[in-house]
This record gives structure tokens, C-alpha cells and sequence, in this order.
């Protein structure tokens, strides 16, 4: 089990305590005022220059030593990637390719064994304030109210009671969720605990956000209007988002760029450009969205079929 699986669902002050510090930063300040080009895809396929790096992950490997075997198991090898500052990246792979391996490594809950991934030009020695993570099930604490959810991480943070507040409601608005802000996480769909789970990571305004399958577990209704609506947050505050899927249609809906990995051990295959001439009406309709999708699956097909053989044979 990888070690993200420790923030599923279980609750506990402690436990959220300490997910609470891996949550990402809050700078002083006012809430970011730019936003960017729309949806303007990434530019082509020309490097990234340096100071447009956010995150640097330069042939990073990950082996595990498992208990009860004396085999190294090697998660994933050789990763090259660089994230753009402001970029909305999605990293697609099958099942068990080292997705959340890699994840953890950028928040910096586990170390590479090999390579290394740097923020800023500086590598990554643990978690840190600059980012903010979202998993496919997060714990918010049953007895506080979706506000003060949000606020519950501000709080570690010393943030005055009073910002605290208006922090906390401003992004409640964000994620659409003014009006449910004294409902308990029992009194809101799966879909809502997310939005506030997604909330409070953006509370503490990090520069990074890693998303970790958050829509995996919602009905399809439910994930599309969160996929909205985590596109328009994006607009807003201009953040460098990774987020991880094994969904294609989600991948390509919501990435300017998608990663695509190979199974495991898992590296990038091919990062593809996703570019639109318009997001209105239905996009997964457009006979464009169709010709990434598909070029998305082809390189996934093999991949798949590849994960679920070593899945059914144990090395
Ligand atoms: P994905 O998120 O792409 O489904 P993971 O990154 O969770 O895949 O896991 C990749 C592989 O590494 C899997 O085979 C998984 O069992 C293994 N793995 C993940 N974490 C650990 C760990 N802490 N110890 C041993 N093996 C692990
Ligand atoms: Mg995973």
C-alpha cells in the first residue's frame, strides 16, 4: 500500500493533524488577483525555459522492499517531466503503474530512490506548505461543519479568527458552495465533501495542487460538474495542478497537457498537447476531443493489458 492511502477515510484530529500540515501553504496576502489566458493551451512542444518550471522531475525511480521478499520492486524508473508554472497537467496510466508512487513523491511524503524532483529549482527534502493535495477520498472531520473544515487547517497555521472566516467562505463560494457552510460532512453528497475537501486546500492558497483520482469515486454527473468547476477555480486562481487520472475522457476534458505513463514500472510515454479552438457547447462532443481521446487510448491500450498481466503474476 502506498503511503497516501493513510489520508483515506479514516478521521481522527491526529491523523488529520498531520494531513493538515501536508495540505500546502498559506501565504499572507491577498488571494491571487491574475488569472490566465482561459484555457490557452500550452505553448507546442517546445521546452518549458527554465524559469518557467514549476516542478522538475528528473529521472526519478521509486523501488519498494516489500516484507516477505527479498526482490526490490520497482514502482516506477526513469521519469522525465517538467510541469509549467500555472499549467493544468493530467497524468494518465493504467492501474498500478506507479501514479500515486509519483504523486507522493512531488508532495514529498516519500523520497525518490533514484533522481530527484525539485519545486522551484530547489529539490523537494519532504512535505511542504507550497502544496496543497486532494485524494479520491478525503477525511474531513465529522464533527465540524464544512466551514470550519476549511478553517481547520488555517487554525494550525495561526491564521486570525477572523480571516480565518473569510478566507474559508471565500472559497466555499469558489467551489460553489455558499449557503451549505454550517452543513456537517454527513449532510452533503460524496460530490460536496470534495468541493470542500478541494476548498480547503486551496484555503491555504498553496502554488501546487496534487489531485490524486478526486472524482474517482462520484457518479458521472456529479464528476462533470466538478470537472467545471475545478477548470474554473483553475482560471481563477492560476495554480500549477497536477492531477492524476486512469480516466482518458477525464484526462483530456481537463489537461492542457496529458502525461501519459506506461505500465509499470511506470515512465512518460508521450505527453500530448491538448488544444481547442473553443470550450463551448459540448466539448466531449467535438470531433477534436474524439481524435485526442483516441490518441490517448492507442498509446494506453497496450499499456492496460500489460498492467493487468503483471497484476495477475506476482514478481
Ligand atoms: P497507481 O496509483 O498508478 O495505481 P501506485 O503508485 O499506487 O499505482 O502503485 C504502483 C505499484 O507500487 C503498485 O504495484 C503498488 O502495489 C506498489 N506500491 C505502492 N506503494 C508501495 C509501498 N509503500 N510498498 C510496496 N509497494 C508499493
Ligand atoms: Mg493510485
Amino acid at each position: 500500500m502506498s503511503a497516501h492511502a493513510t489520508g483515506g477515510d479514516t478521521g481522527g484530529e491526529t491523523l488529520v493533524n498531520g494531513a493538515a500540515a501536508r495540505l500546502g501553504g498559506f501565504r499572507a496576502g491577498a488571494f491571487p488577483r491574475h488569472s490566465p489566458a482561459a484555457l490557452a493551451p500550452s505553448s507546442a512542444r517546445t521546452p518549458a525555459a527554465p524559469s518557467q518550471v514549476k516542478i522538475g522531475i528528473r529521472d526519478v525511480g521509486k523501488v519498494f522492499r516489500t516484507r516477505g521478499s527479498d526482490r526490490p520492486f520497482t514502482a516506477v524508473t526513469g521519469v522525465d517531466l517538467d510541469v509549467r508554472e500555472g499549467e493544468f497537467l493530467t497524468l494518465v496510466g493504467p492501474s498500478g503503474c506507479g501514479k500515486s508512487t509519483l504523486l507522493d513523491l512531488i508532495a514529498g511524503l516519500t523520497a525518490p530512490t533514484d533522481g530527484e524532483i525539485l519545486i522551484d529549482g530547489r529539490a523537494v527534502d519532504g512535505p511542504g506548505l507550497d502544496r496543497g493535495i486532494v485524494f479520491q477520498q478525503y477525511a474531513l472531520l465529522p464533527w465540524r461543519t464544512a466551514l470550519a473544515n476549511i478553517e481547520f487547517g488555517l487554525e494550525a497555521k495561526a491564521v486570525p479568527r477572523r480571516e480565518r472566516r473569510e478566507r474559508a467562505r471565500h472559497y466555499l463560494d469558489l467551489v460553489g458552495l455558499a449557503g451549505f457552510e454550517h452543513r456537517y460532512p454527513h449532510e452533503l453528497s460524496g460530490g460536496m465533501r470534495q468541493r470542500v475537501a478541494i476548498a480547503r486546500s486551496l484555503a491555504f492558497d498553496p502554488d501546487v495542487l496534487l489531485m490524486d483520482e478526486p472524482f474517482a469515486a462520484l457518479d458521472a454527473q456529479t464528476r462533470e460538474s466538478l470537472q467545471e468547476e475545478l477548470l474554473r477555480v483553475w482560471e481563477k486562481t492560476h495554480k500549477t495542478v497536477v492531477f492524476i487520472t486512469h480516466g482518458i475522457d477525464e484526462a483530456v476534458y481537463l489537461g492542457q497537457r496529458v502525461a501519459v505513463m506506461t505500465s509499470r514500472p511506470g515512465r512518460i510515454k508521450e505527453i500530448v498537447d491538448v488544444r481547442f479552438d473553443s470550450r463551448e457547447g459540448d466539448l466531449r462532443a467535438d470531433p477534436v476531443f474524439g481524435e485526442y481521446r483516441h490518441h490517448v487510448w492507442s498509446l494506453l491500450r497496450n499499456e492496460v493489458a500489460a498492467g493487468r498481466e503483471q497484476e495477475r503474476t506476482v514478481d
